[in-house]
């Protein structure tokens, strides 16, 4: 298996680079970029063993949206089970003069998205 991976963004051959180049004289081309796989030590590796930048993949996103989302359509909206928690607790607002600033204390709300077990069998 090869190392290297040809970038799939469709318009990578035309980006005015130095880096795509190739050639000698008046046979001069811009070229697809040859990716190194593994590159960025591993990071996204399934992303950016394909694509040599965003642009490149964005390109290919739009070009290819139809039968990306044909491969794992999403029908319906999914759900994830939550706890809403409210607490009240002691908060200051400045309330701004013409003289500068008061600071008045106020009873604030805190909202917090707590996860819950989902392993009801
Ligand atoms: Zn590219």
């Amino acid at each position: 298996m090869s190392d290297y991976n040809w970038c799939h963004g469709s318009e990578c051959h035309t980006k005015e680079t130095q880096s795509r180049v190739r050639g000698t004289g008046d046979n001069k081309v811009l070229r697809t970029i040859k990716i190194k796989q593994g590159r960025y030590n591993g990071y996204q590796t399934g992303i950016w063993n394909h694509f040599c930048n965003n642009r490149c993949l964005f390109d290919y996103l739009q070009t290819h949206i139809q039968s990306i989302v044909a491969i794992a359509p999403r029908r319906e909206a999914l759900e994830t089970p939550i706890k809403v928690e409210k607490e009240k607790y002691e908060s200051y607002r400045y309330r701004y003069t013409d003289n500068g600033h008061t600071r008045e204390p106020y009873q604030a709300t805190r909202t917090t998205i707590k996860s819950v077990d989902n392993d009801n069998g």
